[in-house]
């Protein structure tokens, strides 16, 4: 491929160019600079964007302006670093700021504002540092240059970590709210019968031209054209149901429409008709079963929440905790030593264990909660309006449980499993990884500190 049409070479061999363009003296001179003053430029940064309203309520919580300030002076460092880092690496790490950019929404021209800002101090912190006033403009200019790319690439990736994320808002929205798979179906059940009835009272009733109802305008149509293709997206019954529809309308109801003279339609030109409506109930019936599971959220073997939801969920926690503030706790749970009952009993056991452990875990938190299926073996809890003490007595309740209960195992047996939890309460952050993470980082100390216990990330 010509690397000028591959965006990823393109901007590492722009950066590179960049670098390498600049009198290695300009670049000493700003590695220098940011060894000095990077701390000083965050600070005059942020006291600056306190004082813009809208700046300030991204980043007035202590743990943002902790972190966030922390790493605007690594930022500084690491693009003007002499000798510079591999391109691939900084240019890769540029995009990922525009990811975390984009999961705390921060607004994209509070960004630019904070580059043009930090490209003002730049400049006036260069120009005690060169007599000669080409060398000056060059460092500038290698600055300026540099600081811009680093911002279009965080521009790229943030554009595209929030289309990522409306999507899933989009399909979260479409199961929390309560879009119940199996009432639509008896519905769209019912709509269909009422268009076949439709069209043999037309018949029954005919004298002269007629017109029959056209399936694709009927209630059905409708929402099977609009709804149930985004809803069903990518499975191939959908096509296959999108073709009877079109076979009725063009094909079969204008064998049956009498019209100029010609008798009431023959009994067995209806029952083709009939064979069409039995075939797309059919259809129907086995898309709505495959998605019923998917379409609400639920993983397939646990029934718990699927995974893919949980980074809609927990922003939405945090945007009610900041609202409210309320807070939440996550708890990600790792079943201890899962692969021995695998290995000693069969992967179909492993799976009745797995359901098990769910289902203790569902009798052990309140309505409002959420658990979710983390990964094969590990579960994950968000408490919603919980105190640090409340959060850690649930877990202690879970732990004790697991350990305490025995799973049932087919013909009798039973085993004992346990499970590690790891604890984390919301602080604050507004990037819900960043929460996760912690809750993983203390379930890795409960595996590594002996297993079957709690840890709560201070
Ligand atoms: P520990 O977590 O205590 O360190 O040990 P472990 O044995 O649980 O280790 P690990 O997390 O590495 O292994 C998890 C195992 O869980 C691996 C995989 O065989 C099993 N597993 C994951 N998903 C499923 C599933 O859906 N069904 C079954 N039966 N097993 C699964
Ligand atoms: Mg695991
Ligand atoms: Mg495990």
């Amino acid at each position: 491929m010509n690397p000028a049409f591959h965006p990823e070479l393109s901007a590492e061999n722009e950066w590179r160019d960049i670098v390498q363009a600049a009198p290695a003296v300009c670049r000493a001179a700003l590695a220098q600079l940011m060894a000095e003053q990077a701390n000083t430029l965050a600070d005059k940064f942020y006291s600056h964007m306190l004082g813009h309203p809208q700046a300030k309520v991204f980043l007035t919580a202590e743990v943002v302006n902790q972190r966030l300030h922390a790493s605007m002076g690594r930022w500084l460092n690491e693009i003007f670093q002499h000798p510079p880092q591999e391109p691939a690496t900084i240019v890769a790490h540029q995009r990922y700021v525009g990811e975390v950019h984009a999961r705390i929404q921060l607004p994209l021209h509070l960004v630019s504002r904070g580059a043009r800002l930090i490209k003002n101090d730049v400049r006036a912190g260069l120009s005690p540092k060169f007599d000669d006033p080409v060398l000056l403009a060059q460092a500038i200019s290698f600055a300026d240059r540099l600081i811009d790319l680093s911002l279009e690439l965080m521009s790229v990736s943030y554009e595209r970590s929030s289309q990522r994320e409306a999507r899933t808002d989009e399909a979260y929205r479409l199961f929390s709210i309560g879009q119940n798979v199996g009432v639509e179906r008896e519905r769209q059940r019912a709509v269909l019968m009422e268009w076949a009835h439709e069209v043999m009272m037309t018949l029954h009733r005919a004298i002269g031209n007629v017109t029959l109802p056209t399936l694709r305008q009927s209630e059905f149509g409708m929402w099977f054209n609009h709804k149930a293709v985004a809803m069903f997206e990518g499975d191939a019954a959908v096509d296959q149901i999108l073709d009877i529809i079109e076979r009725i309308d063009t094909t079969v109801l204008p064998l049956i429409t009498p019209r100029d003279g010609r008798p009431f339609a023959s009994d067995d030109r209806v029952a083709e008709l009939q064979y069409e409506i039995d075939n797309l109930k059919f259809l129907l019936n086995n898309l709505f079963e495959r998605h019923q599971e998917a379409e609400n959220g639920r993983d397939v073997l646990t029934r718990l929440f699927n995974r893919r939801f949980l980074p809609a969920v927990i922003s939405r926690e945090i945007h009610v905790a900041q609202t409210r503030n309320s807070g939440f706790a996550l708890m990600l749970l790792d079943l201890d030593h899962f692969k021995r009952v695998n290995d000693g009993y069969g992967h179909d056991v492993g799976d009745q264990v797995l359901q098990q452990a769910a289902t203790l875990l569902m009798s052990c938190v309140r309505n409002g909660d959420f658990v979710f299926r983390y990964g094969g073996e590990e579960l994950l809890v968000m408490l919603v309006e919980v105190s640090k003490e409340s959060a850690m007595r649930v877990a202690e309740l879970i732990r004790s449980k697991f350990e305490s209960t025995p799973f049932q195992l087919g013909q009798g047996r039973t085993m004992n499993v346990t499970a590690s939890i790891g604890v984390a309460l919301y602080d604050g952050h507004p990037d819900h990884q960043y929460v996760l993470k912690r809750a993983d980082t203390a379930m890795y100390e409960a595996k590594q500190s002996g297993r079957n216990r709690v840890i709560f990330s201070a």
